[in-house]
């Protein structure tokens, strides 16, 4: 242990090292194999050597034995897996008519579960992957012969529930539905997925059974809350992390300031490269996370220029799109020691089983704290690792080099998803009509909320049976699982006519406008063509230095406030908003230095969405000596894109999935005004996070702008790479002198 600790310990030094922590090793809490278990499973596990359990393994088996859903919610590692399968198996070993149902989120991780499943070798298991690779011939055999079926959430929704009546012997049968990496079911995607689960949980009533659900998801502050919102119904939450630790060294790294009052920092990549090259020249296995496989690709060469031939043939890249068998090749070179470093996106962060390693690089923070935890969980598993975390210029990266306590010490946020949200539920409740006729009884598992909403759908009619689908098609193949639009933009790669993914139409003319660089799954692509009527933009592969940010023009125009509460000296609103923007150019910005390179513009109708917002007019003595403009509206301005970065420490999102609005005279309130509103058309519940957290929200936004080093404003705190108005118009102190005088009146 301790040898390894001076290995790197020169390495971490210098102003770059802006906090330096330490998790303690923890020892393993055991109980017994279970006695009830069937010996079937007793004799699989004692074949894989497995003669006791983490203590929160036999917690949640007794859970689920009662008969309730179960939540677990442990590390990275802490064998979650098992947890989650000794019921399931127990069940399929005592009765050959019972059936289970495993949802993963990506193909790859089906196919990884299926892989461990195949391992323990049990013959009262016939687990099958059921998902679009599944060729047709296969299909049938696998619903009549399988009695754990794998798949994922699209497939479910798609070509299983609408077509139950192929699945009604499973469906009868269905003891446990298994929701694997359930934190990933958050925003619009998790609200779909809600949706999905609903459906399959009163189809199965309609068979005559009522499955149990066992999720597992990473560590999150509110895991039972999650559950809930998932499925519908509660769960017994088991939390207890008994697995062993080994002691972690944890490195928060800043690249060094340029220019202080510019805030310009050296380059993320460049320190990055540099750790890298450091700790595998010192013969560590590493692992280096980035955004982007441009990023991955630029470290890992970067690194491979610091070192000698020989160490630097032991760096490879490790990319989207390799089959299991390179994967498996990549794996067994690391395992083997004949790798020693690893660059990878971070998109691929779910799935890897990549042995272990003892160093963890996060370059940028990626998003939220559970996607960091599981990167830094890759290292040191037994035995003493370093993880670390190479901050970019982001506004929230920044805030926790300086305030390392925001990201280790305070509880993951909350998962967010909102099933009852019109836009996405509508097209449930459709798809459910479509599978059976709906009626009053329906609530129980749909939620009362459906039932409301299906005398909305127009292809819905009444009939003594209840309401039933009238329209021509199935419905569900209409139904995006990701987006709240029907109507939304598909992205096909022109060079091979693959579809890449969606965009939703209130966002599609700044994303996906002519000339946008978009990136996807860590690639980035040019978008030659967006064509309106069709509803597609056609993009090709691009490797150009540049990346591209939309001008556009926003109104917002509140349709019904919802909450309003006196808060922090002010009136603090949350309610529904209509938002109309106008995408009326773009510039070409280098991604070297963010320079502008060029602006050009655009013509594209306004589109006009409904969302939630939370909004607030400040009080005149808060607005002292700022009332002239354009201080005013700099002020609120810069005040809104501060809020906006912090928002996602209080409300699992992305900033991209908020939006915001400034102005020192809005129509409906009569005052100036700062709206901060959720990217989606009906909202997925940031904003309402956001009006709940208020306080602590802006008391940490007044932390970031007191914090930043930078003198008149920087990416690092005020400006947003989103920004409408291409960041004009921020003046950091006024938002500051505002929000302190905000924060000071609460
Ligand atoms: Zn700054
Ligand atoms: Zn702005």
């Amino acid at each position: 242990m301790t040898t390894k600790t001076a290995l790197w310990d020169d390495l971490l030094v210098g102003d770059e090292l802006a906090h330096l922590t330490a998790e303690p090793a923890r020892e393993a809490m055991t109980a017994a194999v279970p006695d009830t278990l069937q010996p079937a499973v007793r004799e699989a596990l004692a074949r894989r050597g497995i003669d006791e359990l983490y203590s929160h393994q036999a917690e949640a088996y007794a859970a689920a034995q009662e008969g309730g859903n179960v939540i677990v919610t442990t590390g990275t590692a802490s064998g979650k897996t098992l947890a989650f399968n000794l019921p399931v198996l127990d069940a399929l070993a005592a009765d050959r008519h019972a059936r289970a149902l495993y949802l993963y989120p990506t193909k790859a991780l089906a196919q990884d579960q299926a892989r461990s499943l195949g391992q323990l070798d049990l013959s009262e298991v016939r687990s099958a992957i059921y998902d679009g690779d599944t060729p047709t011939e296969r299909r049938r055999q696998i619903r009549g012969w399988a009695n754990l079926v794998l798949t994922n959430p699209d497939m479910l929704h798609i070509g299983v529930l609408p077509r139950h009546d192929l699945w009604g012997d499973f469906l009868h049968n269905l003891r446990f539905v298994v929701v694997d990496e359930a934190h990933v079911y958050r925003g619009v995607f998790g609200s779909h997925v809600a949706n999905v689960l609903r459906r399959l949980r009163r189809l199965a009533r309609i068979y005559g059974a009522e499955p149990q659900f066992l999720l597992a998801s990473a560590t999150i502050a509110n895991a039972g809350e999650l559950a809930r919102a998932l499925t519908g119904e509660d769960a017994t939450v088991v939390e207890d992390d008994a697995a062993p630790r080994a002691e972690r060294t944890i490195a928060l790294w800043n690249p060094p300031l340029l220019d202080a009052e510019l805030g310009l920092r050296a380059s993320a990549l460049g320190e990055a490269s540099r750790l890298l090259a450091g700790l595998v020249g010192r013969d560590l296995r590493t692992i280096c996370f980035a955004k982007s496989r441009k990023s991955a690709e630029l470290i890992h060469r970067f690194a491979s220029d610091r070192l000698d031939a020989a160490t630097a043939a032991r760096l490879a890249p490790y990319r989207a799109g390799y089959t299991p068998q390179q994967r498996r090749e990549i794996e067994r070179r690391l395992v083997e020691g004949e790798l020693l470093g690893v660059t990878s996106t971070d998109a691929l962060e779910l799935g890897i089983d990549i042995g272990d390693l003892d160093c963890a690089i996060s370059v940028g923070f990626p998003g939220t704290v559970a996607s960091l935890r599981q990167q830094w969980g890759r290292a040191g598993r037994r035995d003493h690792g370093l993880a670390i975390l190479v901050a970019s210029e982001d506004a929230l990266d920044q805030y926790f080099m300086r305030e390392p306590p925001a990201l280790l010490e305070r509880r993951v946020e909350a998962a967010i998803l909102d099933h009852a949200n019109p836009r996405v539920l509508d097209g449930h409740v459709a798809a459910a009509a479509f599978e059976a006729p709906l009626d009053d009884g329906d609530a129980a598992t749909l939620g009362p909320e459906a039932l409301e909403r299906a005398s909305h759908v127009p292809e819905l009619r009444r009939t003594q049976r209840g309401w039933v689908w009238a329209g021509k098609d199935a419905p569900a193949p209409r139904i995006p699982l990701r987006s709240t639009s029907p109507d939304a933009f598909l992205v096909v790669d022109a060079s091979s006519g693959d579809v890449l993914g969606l965009a939703e139409r209130e966002r599609a003319y700044s994303t996906v406008h002519e000339g946008a660089v978009y990136l996807h799954l860590g690639r980035q692509y040019l978008v030659r063509e967006l064509d309106l009527q069709a509803r597609r933009a056609l993009v090709e592969p691009f490797d150009g230095d540049w990346y591209t940010q939309a001008k556009k023009e926003t109104q917002t125009s509140i349709e019904e406030p919802l909450r309003v509460e006196r808060r922090l000296g002010l009136e603090l609103s949350f309610g529904r908003v209509s938002v109309t923007e106008q995408v009326v150019a773009y510039q070409k910005k280098a991604a070297a230095d963010g320079s502008t390179l060029d602006t050009v513009p655009l013509e594209l109708p306004p589109t006009t969405f409904d969302t939630e917002a939370v909004w607030f007019v400040p009080r005149p003595h808060q607005l002292e000596g700022l009332e002239a403009m354009p201080l005013l509206l700099s002020s609120l301005h810069a005040a809104e894109h501060s809020l906006i970065a912090l928002l996602p420490l209080w409300a699992m999102c992305d900033r991209w999935d908020i939006g915001g609005l400034s102005t020192n005279l809005h129509l409906d309130t009569g005052a100036p005004t700062v709206f901060v509103y959720d990217g989606h058309a009906g909202g997925v519940g940031i904003a309402e996070r956001g009006f709940d957290q208020f306080e602590g929200w802006v008391a940490d936004t007044v932390r970031l702008l007191e914090g930043c080093p930078c003198e008149r404003g920087c990416p690092s705190c005020v400006q947003s790479p989103k920004c409408g108005n291409l960041n004009e118009f921020l003046d950091k102190a006024g938002a500051l002198t505002l929000l302190t005088r905000m924060s000071n009146s609460g």
